[in-house]
């Protein structure tokens, strides 16, 4: 790394505006009808106005709109509808809670860590029902399945069953949730090879920008006149303004710049995920980008389809390459489409200045090529020439040095404005499906002054306590230094 491509360097850089010109997703080949909508003028007065147009943002405005009678909802995207990570990601509805269970015990406790638990799989039932809600199981190309997690070393496996069993002494509701199956089982049963032993799990793929997009265009149906789509209208600033009346009669303190003319709000919704340091420099270093690189590869017919009844997670631990400095950073995960058997396959196999940035205009080569080189090896496949890469992309993921996303208030503190009128749900750290859609429902709800203190993990908040001890930027820097 150069010198000022500093840990601490990267994890506090501004992330900049979405670019204008990300790498090309295979989800977003075929953009739909409204990738590019706005209105010709945009809305001077909102009551509501929602930053980031994928998951969180839909679900923000979903239930702000279907929870509040009268309330206009502004939806600003820098580009096209839903071309941030939500438009880019692996299709995989898994939650990571279980194996994440004994760490999340110890800093939390364990009432906590069964409830971020209890959120992650509930929210993954709920995706299937709204894409069930919007008769979207066909275009969505939805599968109910059952995740196979492998491990490659066998210190990786014993820490992930003391996970689970930790969870399940904790919470013995949670015993059946996980299926530990041995090696052998998993080359017999399952074709992958060079393991120590997985688990099953309940999950489900999904095809995310056809889900989101087909939503959005029928929230605009069902609310004409209360819900306006703006793409390509980067908010560059928010401002604390003077008073001004709306025409419904409501006070708006906000002003946001954008290239198309200020629109004032009187509360913002910030949901732009790995760009969240921009409009909200103090929480640079809390939140951070992360570049992941996604794939599509076509096996031939050198391996059968299994897309309808599995998916996997390959995980090993985190090390890095002292010649290369690329990092392996622990997790492959894999979908296969049941109708054309391709491969959806991520992971990151990059130095740490590649991947703690906000920059998905390109995707490095030897990202690309260590994807391709592992993927036909775990299914034992060294004969690879019917193998073809149909695509590959890269997309911005939010982490936050604790693991957990942010949902709830921004204080003046945060925001480094007056007012109390933001708010913000973001940083999924790469499990947006198991999160985003309760999180932007918690958060529009809290909005609308409602308690959601017996469902969303008090660990998820912007509490004194978080701010002081995990969600720090010497943790960030910590966490990553240690690769
Ligand atoms: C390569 C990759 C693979 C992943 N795989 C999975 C997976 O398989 N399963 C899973 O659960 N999760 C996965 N994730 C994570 C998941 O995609 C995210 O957690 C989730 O999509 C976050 O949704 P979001 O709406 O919060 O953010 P995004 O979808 O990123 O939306 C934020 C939006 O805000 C917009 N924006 C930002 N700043 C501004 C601004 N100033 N003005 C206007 N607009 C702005 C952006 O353009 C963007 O569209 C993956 C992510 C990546 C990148």
């Amino acid at each position: 790394m150069a010198p000022n491509d500093s840990v601490p360097g990267l994890v506090t850089a501004d992330p900049g505006l979405p670019r204008p010109n990300p790498t090309h997703s295979y989800w977003q080949h075929i953009p739909h009808a409204l990738a590019d909508v706005q209105s010709p003028d945009l809305p001077t007065d909102q009551d509501f106005a929602i930053i980031g147009s994928g998951i969180t943002g839909l679900a923000v405005a979903k239930t702000l709109l279907e929870q509040h009678p009268t309330a206009t909802v502004t939806v600003l995207e820098a580009r096209a509808l839903c071309s941030g990570a939500t438009g880019r990601n692996g299709g995989q509805m898994a939650a990571n809670a279980g194996e994440q269970y004994s760490s999340l015990a110890e800093t939390h406790g364990a009432e906590t860590a069964g409830k971020i638990v209890d959120f992650t799989f509930r929210n993954l039932e709920k995706m299937q029902e709204l894409i069930r809600e919007y008769d979207a199981v066909e275009l969505s190309e939805m599968q109910n399945l059952r995740k196979l997690r492998v491990f490659l070393t066998q210190g990786k496996f014993n820490e992930f069953k003391r996970s689970i069993e930790h969870l399940e002494a904790d919470h013995p509701s949670k015993k059946g949730l996980y299926t530990i199956v041995d090696a052998d089982t998993v080359v017999k049963n399952h074709g992958i090879h060079g393991t120590f032993g997985g688990a099953l799990l309940p999950a489900g793929t999904v095809w995310p920008y056809r889900l989101v997009t087909k939503v959005f265009s029928a929230l605009l149906e069902m609310y004409p006149e209360r819900l306006k789509l703006e793409t390509y209208t980067p908010v560059e600033s928010v401002e604390y303004t003077s008073p001004s009346l709306s025409p419904a009669g409501a006070i708006n303190f906000y002003t946001l710049r954008t290239p198309r003319g200020p629109l004032r709000a009187g509360v913002v919704i910030h949901c732009t995920n790995g760009y969240s340091g921009h409009l909200l420099p103090k929480l640079r270093g809390l939140v951070h980008p992360f570049k992941g690189t996604m794939t599509v590869q076509d096996p031939g017919n050198s391996v059968p389809n299994r897309g309808a009844a599995f998916s996997w997670g390959f995980h090993y631990p985190p090390s890095s390459d002292p010649q290369t400095k690329r990092v392996g950073y622990g997790l492959y995960y894999l979908g296969q489409s049941a109708k054309s058997g391709y491969f959806y396959f991520g992971g990151e196999n990059a130095r740490v200045d590649e991947s703690v940035t906000a920059d998905d205009s390109f995707v490095a080569e030897h990202s690309v090529g260590h994807l391709q080189s592992v993927l036909p090896k775990f299914f034992g496949k060294t004969d690879i020439s019917n193998w073809r890469l149909i695509g590959s992309w890269s997309g911005i993921m939010g982490e936050t040095p604790d693991g957990l996303p942010i949902v709830g208030q921004l204080s003046p503190a945060l925001t480094g404005r007056e007012g109390d009128g933001e708010w913000i749900a973001a940083a999924f750290n790469g499990y947006g499906m198991a999160n985003s859609l309760m999180s932007g429902e918690a958060l529009a709800l809290m909005i609308l002054g409602e308690d959601v203190s017996s469902w969303l993990p008090i660990a998820y908040g912007l509490g004194e306590k978080r701010l002081r001890e995990t969600l720090t930027i010497p943790k960030a820097v910590d966490a990553l230094s240690k690769l």
